[in-house]
């Protein structure tokens, strides 16, 4: 995603200590109280400008939603939506996924969305690719017993290659739409979502659970 540097984002962020975590290590295992209930907690992972994780929020009052963004200058926009909005069960992490389990607890987590996570084409870079077998192995840890990854992308390459990652790892595919908008599926849109399907397209997703 395209970044603007913006010198006053990260002085909104401090100031908004209810909304955004930026030290989300001090959170660890207490996710819960910064919602104020213990309802399910759903898990964003490169939520960018937060469109998707407030539909969500605004659809499903009774699940926690956490969007975890890389980058001050993309989580402001997130963050302005939500204060627009004034949704509680819809927070933000500023925080690099790689260190996740830092993060979360074993089974903190009910699910992970990854959605139009960047593609890293080229294979000397498919370790960084959040479907990669080591970001699987962190995510079956913060997750309860049996839990699910929902992605979406319009990335056919990075759908193969988390399909057959993901199958590599022995989890179960629950849905599989290789056209989501012809599939009359309910479905949230992401900003990358609408953007690339505006261009005609196509968007792929899929549901999987973990074995154990
Ligand atoms: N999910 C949004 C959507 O569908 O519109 C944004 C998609 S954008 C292509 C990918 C986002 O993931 C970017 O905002 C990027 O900064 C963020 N990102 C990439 N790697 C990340 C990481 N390791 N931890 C947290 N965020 C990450």
């Amino acid at each position: 995603m395209r970044q603007r540097f913006k010198p006053w984002a990260k002085e909104k962020l401090l100031d908004n200590p209810g909304v955004v975590s930026l030290e989300p290590e001090s959170m660890k295992g207490k996710w819960s109280s910064f919602f104020g209930n213990d309802n399910p907690i759903h898990i964003e992972v490169g939520t960018g400008k937060g469109q998707f994780i407030k539909g969500m929020g605004k659809q499903n009052p009774s699940i926690n939603y956490l969007g975890m963004e890389l980058y001050d200058s993309i989580i402001i926009t997130a963050l302005d939506r939500i204060l627009e909005d004034g949704t509680s069960n819809v927070k933000l992490i500023r925080a690099d996924a790689t260190h996740i389990l830092d993060y979360f607890e074993t089974g903190e987590i009910d699910r992970v969305y990854l959605n139009f996570s960047d593609p890293w084409p080229k294979k000397k870079h498919a370790k960084r690719r959040l479907t990669h077998e080591s970001f699987l192995e962190r995510y079956e840890t913060i997750l309860k017993k049996q839990g699910e990854i929902h992605f979406k992308t319009d990335n056919q390459g990075l759908f193969e290659y988390s399909l057959h990652s993901m199958s590599k790892y022995g989890m179960i595919f629950q849905d599989v739409s290789l056209d989501l908008h012809k599939s009359g599926m309910d479905n949230v849109m992401t900003e990358y979502e609408e953007k690339f399907s505006e261009k005609g397209f196509r968007i792929y997703r899929m549901e999987a659970q973990f074995r154990s």
